[in-house]
């Protein structure tokens, strides 16, 4: 269960005012539970998720994962159950390395054992059956410079590599943004199925209301900073697209 309690970040801003950009928000996650976090430009939506990842330290609020406070938590430490993925597909991976020397930065990442992770045979092929189900004939080409590979490609290989060692959590931030539909749609597919294979707890930020439908147990909607919708997975099923549209009139698209 990931409890977050009374959670607020205010930003000062260049004019020297201050900027609520999330305000004492309340919400309780239950293991394995896929959430949607929609809502206009600048609602909110990756703050939420930066203090989540740590990236930000909190003014006000908890979060709690299974009982024990996170956001004192080393770097390190947050790195073995948390992965996130974010809009720019070439954030996620190093350009100047393989696909394969990626996977291994992946690895060390959420076991920190820097030098214990070598690139040896049954690590070659554990990179391969992966990238094999991404049916991007990317397993042929494990020794590639990752800087060669297209946007889709680039964010596919990220998702593989966040979920490598299984987080508990995977935070991904309009993760399809900068994708063609099509690439866009098989990201989020293989978004999907390891999070529903590995039961990790995710949270989806996105613009793109056919995800925010189709995708997830959960929907909220934050709007400065405030939580004004959230609709569980029965209510979820039976959303209205015109509806939907209605809440969305600015920042969303069809
Ligand atoms: P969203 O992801 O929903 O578009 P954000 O969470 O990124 O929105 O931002 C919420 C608000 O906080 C925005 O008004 C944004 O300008 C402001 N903000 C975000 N990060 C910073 C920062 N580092 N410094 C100052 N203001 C910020
Ligand atoms: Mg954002």
């Amino acid at each position: 269960m990931l409890k977050i309690q009374r959670l607020s970040k205010t930003f000062t801003t260049a004019g020297g005012e201050q900027f609520k950009a999330l305000d004492k928000i309340d919400l309780e996650i239950p293991a394995g539970s896929f959430t949607v976090v929609i809502g206009g430009n600048g609602s909110g939506k990756s703050t939420l998720l930066n203090l989540i990842a740590g990236n930000l330290k909190c003014d006000e609020g908890k979060i709690i994962l299974n009982n024990r406070e996170i956001q004192k938590w080393p770097d390190y430490k947050r790195a073995r159950f948390l992965s996130r993925i974010f809009q720019d597909p070439t954030a996620g991976t190093a350009p100047d390395l393989k696909i394969v020397e990626n996977f291994r930065l992946a690895a060390i990442r959420a076991k920190r054992k820097g030098l214990g992770i070598g690139i040896d045979r049954e690590f070659r092929e554990q990179v391969r059956r992966a990238l094999k189900k991404l049916d991007l004939g990317l397993e042929n080409k494990i020794d590639q410079q990752v800087e060669q590979l297209s946007g889709g490609q680039r964010q596919a290989i990220t998702l593989l590599m966040a979920s490598w060692e299984n987080p508990e959590i995977l935070l991904m931030d309009e993760p399809t943004a900068a994708l063609d539909p099509k690439s866009a749609r098989l990201v989020m597919e293989l978004a999907d199925e390891i999070i529903r294979r590995n039961n990790i707890t995710a949270f989806l930020v996105t613009h793109q209301m056919h995800e925010a439908k189709r995708f997830g147990d959960r929907l909220i909607q934050l709007e400065r900073g405030k939580i004004v919708r959230d609709i569980g997975s029965e209510r979820k099923k039976e959303l209205d697209p015109l509806d939907m549209m209605k809440w969305f009139q600015q920042g969303f698209s069809i």
